[in-house]
């Protein structure tokens, strides 16, 4: 059950909100579609659930082209949309018996699969109140047993935690992982330690385009070849900053804001300046009293890609 995406384009006039994106998401992957408010996230997405025709390009789900069979491809999908709309007036339960019955499931399992999804999006206490008295977060875990009725092989989560405190973000992080383990999903966000929690896979879309794809790893090792170092050296002195930027191996020098004396250096890619910056020292006679690398941040990463 994979989703293959081939050169997929869409334009809005003139603008291209997609442009020209290839991807692969194998079965039983979580993936991370991370990027700024209108990268494309939303439009990509409505385009692999069928809910938008692509300008150009192609998407199969399961070896079947959105471009044929688009009846078959949204049984297979289950899809929480942007602003998760819902309809207000209605009971839980009977919104849920609706989007079953508009799913095709077989009227003899609806029962049992409305009871199994307020099971396991924690609406027990609430099935029979109307969606109007729902608070957000409950409200995004009826959009999410709405997505799951019909047990799709895959989920396409918009942002699914927008609007949601800080406790019922984690409820539905851990909600996701779990479904994670035994459906394909994509998810959309723009927080990336949200994308860091729950996806095994992130790409980066900036305007449009992957800017980045891999795990949170992969991405902060690609960033990792250029060393990233703090330094203290006393006294202080006008030299220091030309001194430092003045080895070949340094590409940039920061004085760090309210600590005098202490500078961040970043190296030229693959090279390192630990050996270069000691021996400056030793030669001016300053005193070099802390050297230490910085791990490089996943959230550098995203702002050097999306800025
Ligand atoms: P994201 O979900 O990453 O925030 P979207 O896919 O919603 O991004 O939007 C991508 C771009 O396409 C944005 O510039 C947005 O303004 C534009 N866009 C989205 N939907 C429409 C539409 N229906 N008509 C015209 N432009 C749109
Ligand atoms: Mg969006």
């Amino acid at each position: 059950m994979s989703i293959i995406v081939e050169n997929l384009t869409k334009k809005y006039g003139e603008q291209k909100a997609v442009n020209d994106i290839s991807f692969k998401i194998e079965t039983g992957e979580v993936v991370g579609f991370l990027g700024p408010n209108g990268a494309g996230k939303s439009t990509t997405m409505k385009m692999i659930t069928c809910f938008m025709a692509p300008t150009i390009g192609n998407i199969t789900v399961d070896d079947i082209s959105v471009n044929e069979n688009q009846s078959l491809i949204k049984k297979k999908i289950g899809y929480l949309p942007e602003n998760n709309p819902l309809y207000f007036d209605m009971s839980i339960v009977d919104y849920l018996r609706f989007t079953a019955e508009i799913q095709g499931v077989s009227k003899t399992d609806i029962p049992g699969r409305i009871g199994e999804m307020i099971e396991l999006c924690g609406l027990v206490r609430e099935k029979h109140k109307n969606i109007n008295e729902l608070s957000k977060g409950f409200r995004q875990r009826v959009g999410l047993a709405q997505a799951m009725i019909h047990d799709p092989e895959v989920l396409i989560l918009d942002e699914p935690t927008t609007g949601l405190d800080p406790n019922q973000i984690v409820e539905i992080r851990k909600l996701i992982k779990e479904l994670g383990k035994q459906k394909t999903v994509i998810l959309s966000s723009h927080i990336l330690s949200e994308v860091e929690a729950t996806c095994d896979r992130i790409l980066i879309i900036n305007r449009g385009r992957i800017v980045a794809d891999g795990t949170s790893e992969t991405l902060r090792s690609q960033a990792d070849d250029q060393e990233l170092l703090t330094v203290h050296i006393t006294p202080l002195n006008e030299e220091l900053e030309t001194s430092l930027l003045g080895l070949g191996s340094v590409e940039k020098v920061s004085a760090i804001e309210d600590k005098p004396g202490f500078y961040s250096i970043q190296s030229k890619p693959n090279m390192e300046s630990r050996k270069a910056i000691f021996d400056l020292c030793v030669k001016q006679k300053w005193y070099l009293l802390e050297m230490t690398g910085i791990e490089t941040r996943l959230e550098d990463v995203f702002r050097d890609l999306t800025n």
